[in-house]
């Protein structure tokens, strides 16, 4: 099960790898990364690098960068690649 460090219930997905190897699969899946939905085609912004991932809106991308996400996802990360036994 993954789990997040924070208290943003809504992020916990983002886990398992680095933040740059998350955005680039959602970048792949043509996933928001701030709320985990599809991205409608063509409405996909941010700031044209895919390792720093593309969004649904532009809330979603200044939410995203915004917050403390990124050393919450390498917390979150940290955390999951504890044993968890
Ligand atoms: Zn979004």
């Amino acid at each position: 099960m993954l789990m997040s460090a924070c208290d943003n219930g809504s992020r916990a997905w983002i886990v398992v790898e680095s933040e740059q190897n998350v955005l680039l699969e959602l970048w792949e899946m043509n996933i928001c990364p701030q709320r985990g939905k599809d991205i409608p085609e063509g409405t996909r912004v941010g700031s044209g690098r895919r390792s720093e991932g593309g969004f649904c809106s532009l809330g979603c991308y200044a939410d995203f960068y915004g917050s403390d996400l990124i050393e919450c996802a390498k917390r979150t990360a940290a955390l999951a690649a504890r044993p968890q036994n």
